[in-house]
């Protein structure tokens, strides 16, 4: 096996460290990294099996030896700029995209430029906060959709809250959002703003954002905190003390210490709340834990 059998140049990798941003550590049986749009319609074509990741900032890999092809966006990085317009690569880092905008005096990303995921996963999320959502911004996006390249309208991409009709069957290729004409002083402005509320709101440590999503507009968090789970720990696991809907980790976290915190939450909150809690994160392997 090597990267010519996938159609690409290079980027294949057996056995290749996972990248989740909880940072527990592990293994990919095969880790394939495109470069671009076409290396990665030629690796999707030829692999038979596997999951799509982009950077992993909302994914948990297993622990140990995960014994599956992982396909990743990573790599595939860029931007194209023309007028108030720009055309994002998946792999792009949203937080690279929103520096190149404010230097260039376009507004939009300001509220997001904290989200650490690529512009892939931020519309397959369909990633927000602030009030600001990622779908707000786009104009269209072409995807992979069963073997074929397609352009997507806004209206064709499914988004609501925290998704979209985006997954390794509908793979975002590519992003253009719509931003508006502002000056770099009053964009930069505005991202410090959104740094310095998240820095004061949420956790610093390692971990996947929120756990869980809202329930009717409420944060898991609030339910987390009233079931009286902030501080519980579960090896190298916590439920954070300054922020309830993220499990961070404090050292040494395992993939199975942050399930089984999600579990106990979910148990809890809903004896406590009578509220459900749905994982917001992906969990490869996930029929494992
Ligand atoms: C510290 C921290 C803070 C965060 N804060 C926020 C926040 O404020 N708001 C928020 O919404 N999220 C937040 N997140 C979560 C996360 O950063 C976002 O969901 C981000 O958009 C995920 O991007 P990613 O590239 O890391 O996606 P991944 O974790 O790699 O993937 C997430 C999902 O998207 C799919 N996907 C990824 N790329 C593609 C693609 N190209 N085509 C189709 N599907 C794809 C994957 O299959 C997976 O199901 C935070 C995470 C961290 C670690």
């Amino acid at each position: 096996m090597d990267a010519h059998e996938f159609g690409i140049g290079s980027g294949v990798r057996k056995d290749a460290p996972s990248f989740s941003a909880f940072g527990n550590i592990g293994t990919v049986a095969l880790l394939v990294e495109p470069t671009s749009d076409d290396e990665l319609v030629a690796a999707a074509a030829r692999l038979e099996n596997f999951d799509l990741v982009g950077r992993a900032t909302d994914t948990l890999f297993p622990d140990g030896r995960y014994d599956a092809a992982v396909l990743t966006t990573g790599a595939m990085t860029g931007s194209d700029f023309c007028g108030g317009e720009v055309v994002a690569a998946a792999g792009e880092r949203l937080s690279a995209l929103a520096k190149k905008a404010a230097v260039r005096g376009l507004s939009g990303l300001e509220k997001l430029c904290s989200i650490p995921g690529s512009a892939g996963g931020a519309a397959a999320m369909n990633a927000g906060a602030f009030g600001a959502e990622f779908a707000d911004l786009v104009k269209w996006v072409d995807a992979l959709a069963d073997g074929k390249r397609v352009r997507l309208s806004p209206s064709e991409c499914g988004f609501g809250y925290r998704a979209s009709i985006f997954c390794k069957d509908v793979i975002v290729l590519s992003v253009a959002l719509k931003l508006t004409r502002s000056t770099p002083k009053n964009v930069e402005a505005e991202m410090r703003r959104a740094v310095a509320a998240r820095a004061a709101s949420q956790p610093s440590g390692k971990s996947l954002g929120s756990a869980f999503k809202r329930v009717d507009g409420i944060s898991a968090g609030w339910y987390i905190e009233r079931a009286g789970l902030k501080g519980r720990r579960v090896g190298g696991a916590e439920i954070s003390r300054k922020h309830a809907g993220f499990i961070v980790n404090v050292g040494g976290g395992s993939a199975s210490d942050y399930v089984s915190l999600m579990r106990q939450a979910q148990s809890e909150v809903k004896d406590h709340c009578g509220v459900v809690l749905e994982p917001e994160v992906t969990i490869l392997g996930g029929d494992k834990f």
